[in-house]
């Protein structure tokens, strides 16, 4: 039996079990996928690697700290400047991965963002990743919506210089007139997740109805599926994509990683919504280059 896990503090609401399982049957693998809460990574690390674990995804608060313990930062991990799934090689050293970045591009495998302008709100974790899928996406221009211009200098310095072919501005978010020059906008703020601000959106209506017909409006934040943001860019007619469906497309990619391979044709029959969500993710996967030929061409070309 393979053993997988997600670390990180807390873990109450998470949905990775649900979708990993999913997957392991879409797949027809014989694994679980347990949930580790901690607030000792050294000693969990080490467990992990004793207990016959194959892999683990990492979530907040380690995303960045669990780097320190790992054997190999994969370029994926280097781009986006985090860590959410780690192979545990047979040698029982560690590779470590971002999935986050194939997860965002792969919802957006139909759509070229070639030579246009993209709109990202908060400057975090996940926006890094965005920042890098959108690169791959050769975006020509990024602007960043920011509650702290100050705060967020630092990591747009380190962007400028990593993604060259991209320029970057940074506004303060609370002063967000038109936004009709950018072909999709992201929010990677918690603005509008449940228990936080379920209430709130990051960005006025009239704002949003400035957006051209064809722009999208994605929210990575996956509880609620139907953010306030995204009931509004679906009143005026914009598409929209919510963070569900890069969940699902970054725990298809660990899977792609851990098994070496891609996910085989989805036949699962599991009832779940995040089992019929992932058969969706795993055809649209195949089409895509592996994690590792995306890995040497594409990350390393950015390099
Ligand atoms: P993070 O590192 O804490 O970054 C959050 C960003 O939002 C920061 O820039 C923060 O600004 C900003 N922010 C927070 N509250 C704000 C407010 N009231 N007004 C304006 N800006 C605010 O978190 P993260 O890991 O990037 O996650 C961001 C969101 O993406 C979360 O909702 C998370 O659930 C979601 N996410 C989804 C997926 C997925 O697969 N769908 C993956 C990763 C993350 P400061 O820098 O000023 O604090």
């Amino acid at each position: 039996m393979n053993k997988f896990a997600l670390i990180g503090n807390p873990l109450t609401h998470s949905l990775s079990p649900v979708i990993h399982q999913a997957g392991f049957k879409s797949l027809g693998i014989d694994a679980e996928y347990e949930l580790i809460e901690t607030d000792d990574l050294v000693t969990t690390i080490k467990q992990l690697k004793s207990g016959g674990f194959s892999g683990f995804n990492v979530t907040i608060p380690y995303k960045l700290p669990v780097a320190m313990f790992v054997d190999k930062i994969e370029p994926s991990a280097d781009f986006a400047r985090a860590v959410n799934t780690v192979k545990i090689e047979t040698d029982k050293t560690l590779s470590a991965y971002n999935t986050d970045i194939i997860g965002f591009q792969n919802t957006l495998a139909d759509v070229s963002l070639q030579g246009k302008r993209a709109a990202i709100l908060g400057t975090g974790g996940a926006a890094h990743a965005v920042v890098a899928a959108l690169a791959l996406m050769k975006v020509k221009e990024i602007t960043f919506f920011t509650r702290s211009i100050p705060n967020a200098l630092d990591k747009l310095n380190f962007m400028r210089k990593k993604f060259e072919d991209i320029t970057f501005h940074i506004h303060q978010i609370e002063k967000i007139g038109g936004l009709s020059e950018f072909a999709i906008l992201v929010n990677a703020t918690p603005i509008g997740m449940l228990g936080n601000s379920a209430d709130m959106q990051p960005v006025s209506r009239s704002a949003l109805s400035t957006m051209g017909a064809d722009a999208i409006v994605y929210d990575l934040i996956y509880n609620p599926r139907k953010t306030l943001l995204i009931k509004d860019a679906e009143k005026l007619g914009l598409k929209t994509i919510n963070g569900l469906d890069m969940l699902v497309h970054q725990a298809a990619a660990a899977q792609e990683i851990w098994f070496n391979d891609a996910p085989a044709a989805a036949n699962t029959a599991a009832s779940t919504t995040a089992a019929s969500t992932f058969s969706t993710a795993a055809p649209a996967l195949r089409k895509k280059p592996s994690i590792p030929l995306m890995k040497l061409a594409a990350l390393e070309e950015l390099a």
